[in-house]
């Protein structure tokens, strides 16, 4: 049999009809510039057609639907095994998916307390189900097993003690018509409005806020406001804001509602969302809600030593330990089973689904994987490494984009695209061992894969001053004092979990004495496919004032948030949504007006031949080009094109943007307003992502900053990334409770040499 994945004739994007013929049962990196068209092959086509087939095998009512959506554009693929995706970025996790659920490790957990767990005396046996707060045999009664109830408190309530409750002390109360009527029944309580807040005796004010009484007030007419006397009920804040979140039908009340409650861990179970049963059984003398919040690393001890336990928990306990190792092995021993997934990292996240894959014993399945190494510290990459080898060799094939030169070298083989982005890349420059990749002079990845490279030109600077940043407590931090170097560049490095996105945070809120403080990450610039490029950049501004000039109409007839100019099928989206069973909402192109978002009077309007529509789809390349004498957008395509995101359409929707290219286009969105000044720029992992060509491009916007008088701080894993900066804070030296210190600070080639730092052993050959 054939082992190879043949690809023919593949034009997703900006593809160019290409045939390639990739191996199976091996590793292999697809490579590029960003735009270069990696992600186009290897999930927009090789993937989507793999899911395609399995949908039309196991349900073919849904292949209608999957009609509408789009098979990829591709003529033939043969030998393509199913697929599995282990993606960074995959919509927004549930508050109830914790680490427990993401690794299925809840489940064992679960059967090990209902089968081997010790109950007390007199009480029953529990099924599984008991020990999961997401069952309604498990869930607490009072939180409904999400762990944390809603709760006014004071301070929201009341923002302004030194207000009468006439002049509106109470927020939290309705407005208008109710509020008065409030405040009548409170005066005939005999309860002075008009004195400040805070001059009412304490009980009084516990009354008002909080009580459940409702006692009914008899109210008189009033000139102005009530004609007839009639009988009042009184609420309490609490009840008023309870009552509005339970029971309003407008989502705009429960916005407001919830402005005066904060979630605070549940009385009743502590956090845990176990009902009290369940919380009374214990294995090794530990509940379950114990063990959830232990770290792995400990967790392994409690369940390790299983001679003379019963056979159930002898079996259960080998598994959940083997399964355990793994993600020790992975560098994540400082996670629990608790833990919720919405506060993981990508990084960690992806990590998490490739050690849940190990276990799940499947063979001859591609997994496709963007880039498993970012996010990762040098020395956490390794042992992902040699999970990802144990996945092939139980009979897997690997298809990784990845940026990570170390990486790459391990694959068996590779598969580069290019050689640009956009409508300039698209092309295979070469597919097979890598090697053989030396010899294609156009290959961007060549060029730092093999050495060829100008090193990068930079002059080490001297702090102009110091923050002094003491006594940070939070997460893993314990009283970490650090001082950061102002005017120059700082990369902030350490093992994942260490406490580097922590001490960002913190520092964050500790740098009052800049001038001004711009975080850049990774979270999308808007959610909707209604932002766009064009949109959050400001420069669509420019784009309509054109099109208004050119015409009678307002600049408003040329957004697609206003009526007047938008199509009206999709009210200006392009896209109308469809929703498939069993599978998440998405989107097809506009049946009316095929994605232009305008109707057909707007789309007569042009400027130098081309509609607004035609703007839209223009790159950025593009319309640097054709809008070259419009000052306002010329400057704004000009920084995108430095920060290497020419090959970005400007129409292209804030939804199909990866994290790195958000990052990059807010990046760019401060650029264009640089001026010289004390700003402070936090950037988490900006190389996160980044071809290693594409990170010059940034390397030296960033350096830019600098040397305009600011400050830049990077959270950084790239080490020649870290090799440029004027100096390094290094944190750890593990995770978790391992980390959280300040291991070595000093210029790159200080910390280089400090012996206790996981970061010198990788960074040391780079300085050389
Ligand atoms: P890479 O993975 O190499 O960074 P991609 O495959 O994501 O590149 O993108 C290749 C080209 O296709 C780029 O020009 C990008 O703007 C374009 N592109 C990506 N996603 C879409 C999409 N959903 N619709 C239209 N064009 C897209
Ligand atoms: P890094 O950025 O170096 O990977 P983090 O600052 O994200 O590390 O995490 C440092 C420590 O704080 C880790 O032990 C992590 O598990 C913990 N941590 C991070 N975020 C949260 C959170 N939202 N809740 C609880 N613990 C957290
Ligand atoms: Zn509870
Ligand atoms: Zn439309």
């Amino acid at each position: 049999m054939d082992n190879f994945v043949r690809v023919r004739g593949a034009g997703e994007h900006n593809l160019r009809d290409i045939d390639v013929d990739i191996p199976r049962d091996a590793m292999v990196a697809f490579t590029g510039v960003s735009g270069s068209g990696k992600s186009s092959l290897a999930f927009g086509t090789l993937y989507a057609e793999a899911q395609r087939r399995y949908f039309e095998s196991v349900a073919p009512y849904a292949r209608r639907l999957l009609q509408q959506v789009g098979a990829p554009r591709v003529r033939e693929i043969s030998g393509l095994p199913p697929a599995v995706a282990l993606q960074q970025r995959r919509g927004a996790p549930s508050s109830r998916s914790t680490v427990g659920t993401l690794t299925t490790l809840s489940n064992l957990l679960r059967m090990l307390y209902s089968r081997a767990g010790t109950y007390p005396p007199g009480a029953g046996r529990l099924e599984a189900e008991a020990f999961s707060p997401n069952t309604p045999a498990g869930a607490c009664p009072h939180c409904h097993g999400l762990g944390v109830v809603h709760d006014v408190a004071e301070d929201l309530l009341v923002p302004d003690p030194s207000l009468s409750i006439r002049d509106g002390a109470i927020a939290a109360w309705p407005g208008a018509w109710q509020g008065a009527n409030l405040r009548s029944i409170v005066t005939g309580l005999g309860i002075d409005i008009d004195k400040p807040w805070h001059k009412l005796p304490r009980k009084k004010r516990e009354w008002l806020l909080y009580t459940d009484e409702q006692p009914s007030v008899l109210i008189k007419p009033e000139r102005d406001r009530i004609d007839y006397g009639y009988m009042g009920m009184f609420w309490s804040a609490r009840k008023h804001v309870m009552h509005t979140l339970a029971d309003s039908k407008s989502e705009r009340m429960r916005d407001r509602a919830l402005r005066f409650v904060r979630s605070v861990p549940c009385p009743d179970c502590h956090g845990s969302g176990l009902r009290p049963e369940a919380l009374a059984v214990t294995f090794r003398g530990r509940s379950l809600a114990d063990v959830n919040t232990m770290p792995f690393s400990e967790l392994v001890t409690v369940l390790q030593p299983v001679a003379g336990a019963g056979e159930a928990a002898v079996r259960l306990c080998a598994d959940l330990v083997a399964r355990i190792e793994v993600l020790l092995d992975l560098g994540l021993g400082y996670l629990s089973t608790g833990r919720s997934s919405t506060t993981l990292s990508p990084g960690e996240a992806q990590r998490l689904r490739i050690a849940t894959q190990l276990r799940s014993g499947l063979f001859g399945v591609v997994y496709v994987l963007d880039e498993p190494s970012a996010g990762l510290h040098p020395a956490d990459a390794e042992p992902l490494l040699d999970v990802l080898d144990r996945l092939k060799a139980a009979g897997n094939s690997l298809f990784v984009v990845e940026h990570d030169l170390d990486v790459v070298r391990r694959a068996d083989w590779i598969v580069d695209i290019g050689p640009g982005a956009g409508e300039a890349g698209g092309r295979v420059l070469y597919s097979g061992p890598v090697a053989g990749l030396e010899q294609v002079p156009e290959s961007a990845t060549g060029t730092y894969l093999f050495g060829r490279a100008e090193p990068f030109e930079h002059v080490t600077r001297t702090p102009q001053g110091w923050l002094h940043l003491g006594g940070i407590s939070r997460h893993n931090l314990r009283d970490v004092s650090v001082d950061l170097p102002r005017g120059v560049l700082t990369a902030v490095t350490g093992v994942s979990g260490s406490g580097k996105s922590t001490l960002l945070a913190e520092t964050a809120l500790l740098s009052g004495e800049f001038d001004r403080l711009v975080l850049v990450d990774q979270q999308p610039i808007g959610r909707t496919p209604r932002s766009n490029l064009a949109t959050y950049t400001g420069m669509f501004d420019a784009v309509r004032k054109l099109y208004a000039a050119q015409s009678g109409y307002s600049a408003g007839r040329f957004s697609f948030n206003v009526a007047e100019g938008r199509c009206e099928t999709c009210q200006g989206e392009g896209f109308v949504a469809v929703e498939l069973l069993f599978l998440p909402g998405t989107y097809a192109p506009c049946p009316s007006c095929h994605g232009k978002r305008y109707n057909a009077e707007t789309l007569e309007v042009t400027y130098r031949g081309r509609s607004i529509a035609d703007v839209l789809a223009m790159s950025v390349d593009e319309a640097a080009a054709f809008l070259t004498d419009v000052p306002a957008a010329a400057r704004g395509l000009a920084t995108l094109r430095e920060v290497g995101l020419g090959y970005l359409r400007l129409g292209q929707p804030a939804t199909e943007l990866s994290g790195g290219e958000a990052q990059r286009i807010k990046l760019a969105t401060e650029l264009q307003r640089v001026r010289r000044g004390h700003a402070l720029y936090l950037l988490d992992e900006p190389t996160a992502g980044l071809h290693p060509a594409d990170i010059r491009l940034l390397l030296r916007q960033l350096h830019r900053l600098v040397d305009a008088g600011n400050t830049v701080v990077l959270v950084e894993h790239d080490l020649d990334t870290i090799a440029t900066a004027d100096w390094v804070i290094d944190l750890g030296p593990g995770g978790g409770d391992a980390g959280g210190r300040v291991v070595a600070a000093g210029t790159p080639a200080d910390v280089a040499q400090v012996a206790d730092s996981a970061t010198a052993r990788f960074l040391a050959p780079r300085l050389a």
